[in-house]
């Protein structure tokens, strides 16, 4: 055995803590199971064949359904891959969605919005891609770490298990080793997609396309996976993209083609090829890709632009592609025609509300900071939109930029107009003196406010400085000197440095009945998802409240304050400030929000702006 273990090397350490630290203060949610490291005997059998299965695996038992983009990135794999999952689990099956992400970070913890739209938080705090999220809305489940694997990651194991010994004396190389590391990742999630319990089909999303040096060993495990579960357990799914050169006027499958022929080359036979183009594609394009990758035509299916994302599922059924998948997995015994039918209901309600031209106009505006990226704050949109088509609400979002709004008449100008505000969550001080001055005009002109996480801290800051009369109210975050209201969590004063030392996933949050938090939730304990590194200074609550401001959700046991709110009126003579809608959070409600279960707090800042411009 190597001496060398991996828990005396402290990089291999900060690896292996991954996912996320969260507070033991709290009572976190469970720590995700990670795969056990021990070594075993059967990973040192002198066989070409190193597949680890995990215990109690069946083969045969889950299917997997693999999507893999072909011709350029960005087709849209995650929608359409969520959509048919929807499409099966509407038919009463149990599915897992897994993303295989390319990149070398552990996690998308320290990844930059403005690169990379939003880093979606589930609810075991594992920082992930914004795939998750629209995982997450479109089938309405919780993802977990199991659901979301990164080159990183999968090498961070397999580097731990080498520091271990667990390959005895093996040379560890890219097949079988890292090929294995993947298709034990799958595994684990067929055993245990459904809370612990197997699932029917595992629905794998390939980031990048097929050529890709860095999913290169992604396409080569999922081949080896098809090859060894045997036939009728996978179904491959080409996404690919038919252009319509405008000089031309028509489609053409050229590119198409090359891209799924590149796929071929790596060993795959994709069974249903579904084209994206920006019209329907034609028969004869349909016919020549089918030709040219022997797919049947009826297999070929045209996954042209929509106006929203939630009718793809619908329209993958009339396109016939979730027959074709049971056929191709032999899982036609296993549909509940009954359920299909009223998820179906469910959903059409959802879809009517959301595509009919709604009959009040809204607007809200937006107060971030990467305001030219609408994909950093996608779950806010995605959160709005919700709203939208139960409250038939027609809402145009104004995203702006707030660092020139440094006085009083400037935020003023900025938000003329507007019905609602929303300041959501951010990092850093660029901004925030023009959000505090937004924050103001708000309050003080009955504009209702919902303030998200950076937005709870910089409306506890307002109040501060302009009610409570500490003008040089601040956050440590932004200043060192002045009075911090806002300052480090303090177990986290320790552990300062990027990611890990965030409060990170869904934590208890203890409601005060009659306030408006605790309406709007209907209850008074709710679960939400946090991500921050700073909190409301416990010195400061007390002059807070005494000065009107209300904290309405804590942390169940300890001084960790996590909604706020102004009352809409007060006692006769108490002439604190009263506001319409006035409510912060220090945690992500947008994270939660999901079609047919839009987020409280969102629906009370509609049903408030509505209420504001149409009475
Ligand atoms: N920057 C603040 C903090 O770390 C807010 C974080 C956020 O908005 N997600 O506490």
């Amino acid at each position: 055995m190597p001496t060398l273990r991996g828990d005396s090397i402290p990089e291999l350490r900060v690896l292996a803590s991954s996912p996320p630290t969260r507070q033991t203060e709290s009572g976190p949610p469970e720590k995700p199971g990670k795969p056990s490291l021990a070594s075993t005997a059967e990973e040192s059998v002198s066989t070409e064949f190193y597949s680890p299965i995990p215990k109690g695996y069946v083969k045969g038992r889950t299917k997997y359904v693999v999507v893999i983009g072909t011709v350029m990135s960005g087709l849209g794999k995650g929608i359409f891959s969520s959509s048919v999952a929807k499409v099966l689990k509407d038919k009463g099956l149990k599915v897992a969605p897994i993303k295989l992400e390319g990149y070398l970070n552990v996690d998308a913890g320290t990844l930059n919005p403005y690169r990379h739209g939003e880093v979606f938080v589930l609810d075991d705090g594992t920082e992930c891609d914004m795939d998750l999220g629209t995982y997450e809305r479109v089938l309405d489940q919780n993802m977990t770490y199991h659901n979301y694997v990164t080159s990183g990651k999968i090498f961070s194991e397999i580097l731990l298990r080498e520091r271990r010994g667990s390959y005895l004396g093996r040379d560890v190389q890219m097949i079988p080793h890292v090929t294995g590391e993947v298709k034990r990742n799958l595994r684990e999630l067929a055993l245990t997609g459904d809370n612990g319990k197997p699932v029917d089909v595992v629905f794998v999303e390939v980031g990048g396309t097929a050529g890709d040096y860095e999913n290169g060993f992604y396409i080569e495990a999922l081949r080896e996976l098809a090859f060894e579960e045997g036939p009728e357990s996978t179904c491959f799914v080409a996404l690919t993209y038919v252009i319509e050169p405008k000089a031309l006027g028509e489609q053409k499958s050229k590119a198409a083609q090359l891209g799924i022929k590149r796929l071929m080359e790596s060993g795959i036979q994709p069974h249903i090829i579904a084209c994206r183009a920006s019209n329907p594609v034609t028969d004869v394009v349909r016919q020549k890709i089918a030709m040219f990758s022997n797919a049947p035509l009826e297999r070929v299916v045209s996954m042209h632009d929509r106006p929203s994302i939630y009718t793809i599922p619908e329209e993958l059924r009339a396109e016939g592609i979730d027959r074709e998948i049971l056929s191709q997995l032999n899982l036609h015994s296993r549909v509940n025609q009954k359920k299909e039918d009223e998820a179906r209901k469910d959903w059409t309600r959802f879809i009517v509300g959301l595509t009919k031209p709604k009959r009040k106009p809204l607007s809200i505006g937006i107060l971030g900071k990467y305001t030219e990226v609408r994909d950093a704050y996608a779950s806010i949109d995605k959160a709005l939109e919700h709203c939208g088509s139960h409250l038939d609400a027609e809402i145009e979002q104004h995203w702006l930029e707030t660092t020139d709004l440094v006085s009083p008449e400037l935020a003023r100008r900025a938000l003329e107009g507007l019905d609602g505000v929303i300041v959501p969550g951010g990092f850093g001080i660029r901004g925030v003196e023009g959000k505090i001055q937004c924050v103001r005009h708000c309050r003080e002109n009955g504009i209702p406010y919902l303030g998200i996480c950076l937005g709870f801290q910089v409306a506890v800051i307002e109040y501060a400085r302009n009610v409570v009369g500490i003008k040089d109210a601040t956050s440590t975050e932004f200043s060192k000197s002045g009075s911090p209201l806002i300052s480090v969590l303090p177990e986290q004063k320790e552990i300062e440095g990027l990611g890990a030392s965030m409060r990170l996933g869904a934590q208890d949050v203890q409601i005060e009945a009659g306030t408006l938090a605790a309406h709007l939730y209907g209850g008074t304990s709710v679960r939400e998802r946090f991500r921050h590194r700073y909190e409301v200074e416990p010195k400061y609550i007390q002059q807070l409240t005494d000065a009107g401001l209300v904290f309405s959700g804590k942390h169940p046991e300890h001084q960790i304050m996590q909604i706020l709110e102004l009352p809409r009126d007060r006692a006769e003579g108490d002439d604190r400030p009263t506001h319409p809608y006035f409510i912060g959070m220090q945690y992500h409600p947008e994270l939660t929000s999901r079609p047919l279960r839009p987020q409280p707090s969102f629906m009370g800042l509609i049903a408030a702006s509505l209420a504001r411009r149409h009475g």
